[in-house]
């Protein structure tokens, strides 16, 4: 298990899948979680409270990440509250609609962009600053499998943002190395959450089960227990690395 006492964490997109295993692992690991959401106010109450009941401590953000302001507001909000940051998780991020090249307009491709690559890069950078004058702190970003096979139906403008992200935490840990800070990636496959409920289909998911060496989906648990690991020191030496978490289907 790994041992996140007395450190701070803020994880994005943390009300819901994969960002809301992420943050209750962080808090039965023993970190302070700020976490943030955009919609889903509910959820998010209703985490905060059950990671307290649990002798945690935890708190909801309300933020819409592809806006500067509010970033730094919440970054803001979570210092307010725990006095420093030592781990970013930037998760937050989404595939919007699923349409072919033809089909698709420059909007859809610039809303994709920055729910995923302008939300990681200004996490990213409030994180930055806050553990650059410290020199020392961990990010974990969020790609995708998608990233390295070009994306599922109608997903290409997905996958290249996430081919962004990837790019950019290697950019990033090239850049923030010598001040203390180590960046690293996650790329999950197929892993059961609301995502696949809304923009997949059963035949679509047996499909990949099908193909899949290890024969599962993966679970939201499984790609959290990655990313609290190369957020902690055990990763010490690792940098610039996004890691592949699919069960074996794609071998990049
Ligand atoms: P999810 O829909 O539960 O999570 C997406 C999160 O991003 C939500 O919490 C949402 O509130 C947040 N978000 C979206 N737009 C935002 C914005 N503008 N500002 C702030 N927050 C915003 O689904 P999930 O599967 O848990 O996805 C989490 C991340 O994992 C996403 O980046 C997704 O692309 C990535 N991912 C998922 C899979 C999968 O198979 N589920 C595979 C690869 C990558």
């Amino acid at each position: 298990m790994m041992d996140f006492t007395g450190k701070v964490a803020l994880v994005t997109g943390g009300a819901s899948g994969i960002g809301e295993a992420a943050t209750r692992a962080f808090a039965a690991a023993g970190a302070k979680v700020a976490f943030t959401y955009i919609s889903s106010g509910a959820e998010a109450n209703a985490l905060e409270k059950d990671i307290k009941a649990a002798g945690g401590q935890a708190l909801a953000i309300k933020a819409d990440l592809t806006r500067e302001d509010e970033v730094e507001a919440a970054f803001a909000a979570a210092v307010r509250a725990y006095g420093t940051l030592d781990v970013l998780f930037a998760n937050a991020g989404g595939i919007l609609d699923r349409k072919s090249t033809a089909e698709s307009d420059p909007d859809l491709w610039n809303r994709t962009f920055d729910v995923n690559v302008m939300t990681t890069y200004l996490a990213c950078r409030a994180a930055a600053k806050i553990m650059a004058e410290k020199r020392s702190g961990a990010i974990v970003t969020m790609s995708s499998q998608a990233a390295m096979s070009g994306g599922g139906p109608g997903a290409m403008h997905y996958a290249a943002s996430k081919g962004a992200i990837l790019t950019y935490t290697r950019g990033l840990a090239n850049e923030l190395g010598p001040l203390g800070i180590r960046v690293n990636g996650v790329a999950p496959g197929l892993i059961a959450t609301r995502f696949h409920v809304q923009f997949n289909t059963p035949e679509g998911r047996r499909q990949t089960v099908d193909t899949t060496p290890l024969r599962r989906e993966g679970t939201a648990e499984d790609v959290a227990n990655l990313v609290l690991f190369l957020a902690s020191d055990k990763a010490s030496f690792i940098t610039g690395e996004t890691v592949q978490i699919n069960g074996g289907r794609g071998m990049y």
